[in-house]
């Protein structure tokens, strides 16, 4: 028999959202996001960084005719498991108008779950970390401006992961 000790409290994860918009009141619906994940149970947001500016990324590579894409990084701690925590993530892009018509089309709220502790996981419903984090620096750079020594588990340091992507010109 399993007794858990009624006091303890549960234990958190650790967790790092990317947040971006590229239409409507970009700025408006990232804040409000960050918002709603505040007031997500047994959810803490530690670090929201600067919103920055990018190109939109489709599907046949950067669109310059595109909307342009407002992003940011939220830090946070969760007693959420991860698949509870992308149920989250999506009712919050739902209740802000997301319509999943096109894969990598434009949004007006998209959340990713960029790590979730140290956990690494294939499955497509629920990739960790996210596949393709490592490639953006819209996630990288403001991740770097609230955490500096962050490390993306199994891919190593941020930091190295940005210099090798800007072939080590930053
Ligand atoms: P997208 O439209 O590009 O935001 O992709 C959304 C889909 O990606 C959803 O069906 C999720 O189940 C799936 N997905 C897989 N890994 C992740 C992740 N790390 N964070 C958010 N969504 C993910």
């Amino acid at each position: 028999m399993i007794v858990r000790d009624p006091v303890r409290p549960l234990r958190s994860t650790s967790v790092v959202l990317a947040i971006g918009a590229n239409l409507g009141d970009r700025r408006a619906t990232l804040e409000a996001a960050v918002d709603d994940l505040r007031r997500t149970p047994g959810t803490i947001v530690d670090a929201v960084s600067t919103l920055i500016e990018s190109v939109a990324v489709t599907l046949d590579g950067a669109d310059e005719t595109a909307p342009r894409y407002l992003n940011g990084v939220v830090l946070a701690r969760t007693v959420l498991d991860a698949k509870s925590l992308l149920a989250a993530t999506q009712r919050i892009e739902d209740a802000h108008g997301r319509v999943r018509a096109e894969r990598w089309g434009s949004r007006t709220l998209d959340i990713d779950i960029i790590a979730f502790g140290d956990t690494q996981s294939d499955d497509p419903h629920l990739t960790l970390p996210h596949p393709r984090a490592a490639e953006r620096l819209f996630v990288l750079d403001p991740w770097l401006e609230v955490d500096p020594a962050a490390v993306l588990p199994g891919r190593g340091p941020v930091a190295e992961l940005r210099r090798v992507l800007v072939g080590g010109a930053g």
